[in-house]
């Protein structure tokens, strides 16, 4: 298929950003994060960023979101980086089914969690890169993964909502001790955590997203933070784990590896063609953004866009 020029997609942009203005089943933002439930569910964004460096929006591209659960495909490459493949004696590669902070399946695998982008394998992979460092370390690195991958240094933490999920994370600090039981935590349930929280608590806009996912596309001008090799297996979790228990369903539908957040972000990658993120904060029934996935939706149909070919 002959590529799509900026000229052709920026129309495709604006359709699905004045289709997404005026739904009106916008799903729920997520409550059980009290700062995140107080965000306005009206708002529709959508960025993406093309190999030749162009990029597009349409909507509230422009604002800043929590990112939350998409902070474990970052998370997941600088461990990756850092430990090498023994990192999946701790974490395994599996879909899980499961809702993104189920705990059934940690009794079922002895502390081991499924995969890296569900709650309990996301909590493991940062106690990994933790391990001898303190949270202020890791979340500098993070920063400073993010800001090169995106060619921006405006990307911070939202201290508010870090706390506030901090503050109700009984359930995230059960699965760490649980996972302490079985010998799969190495620094203080507390410290986990509170880094944990403090990830999944950065805000980075559409137009930021889509630029910091560019290293995932393989873009020649990307910066070289990852290997080849190394994407290939981060977008092949994407597709299979990304979207918890409607990750089959995003693949039938969009095609694309995807990683969802409950602050209502989306981020997708379209192989050699482009990163692109949306963003709408009501999520459906497994805790994803209803209308950033039926706008990925859209957009894969209207660019024909898919790793299926
Ligand atoms: N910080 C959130 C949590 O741990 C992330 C979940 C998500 O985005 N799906 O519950």
């Amino acid at each position: 298929m002959e590529a799509l020029s900026p000229a052709d997609l920026q129309p495709i942009l604006d359709e699905i950003a004045h289709a997404m203005a005026s739904a009106t089943d916008r799903g729920e933002p997520a409550t059980y994060i009290p700062e995140l439930g107080c965000i306005n569910p009206d708002q529709f964004g959508i960025a993406l960023c093309l190999p030749g460096g162009q990029v597009l929006q349409a909507g509230d591209a422009a604002t800043p979101f929590s990112i939350q659960s998409i902070s474990k495909v970052f998370t997941l490459a600088i461990a990756l980086g850092r430990l090498g493949d023994s990192l999946w004696s701790r974490v395994g590669r599996e879909p899980s089914g499961l809702a993104f902070n189920s705990i059934v399946s940690l009794e079922q695998n002895n502390g081991i969690p499924r995969n890296p982008f569900v709650n309990p394998g996301a909590i493991a992979v940062t106690d990994a890169i933790l391990h001898g460092l303190q949270p202020r370390d890791v979340l500098a690195e993070l920063l400073r993964f993010l800001r090169t991958a995106a060619e921006d240094n405006d990307i911070h933490i939202d201290k508010d909502v870090a706390l506030s999920e901090l503050a109700h994370a009984h359930r995230n600090i059960a699965m760490a001790e649980f996972m302490a039981a079985h010998g799969n935590l190495q620094n203080p349930s507390a410290l986990t955590i509170g880094t944990y929280c403090h990830q999944c608590a950065v805000e980075m806009s559409c137009v930021q997203l889509a630029r910091a996912g560019r290293f995932l596309a393989g873009f020649p001008d990307a910066a070289r933070l990852v290997s080849p090799a190394r994407v290939r297996r981060i977008n092949a979790l994407m597709l299979t784990c990304g979207h918890y228990d409607a990750s089959g369903d995003f693949a039938y539908r969009v095609g694309l590896p995807g990683k969802s957040g409950v602050g209502g972000g989306i981020l997708a990658i379209a192989p050699g063609r482009a990163s692109i993120a949306v963003w709408s904060p009501g999520l459906n029934a497994q805790g994803n953004s209803k209308l950033g996935a039926e706008a990925m939706e859209h957009l894969a149909h209207a660019t024909g866009w898919s790793v299926f070919g």
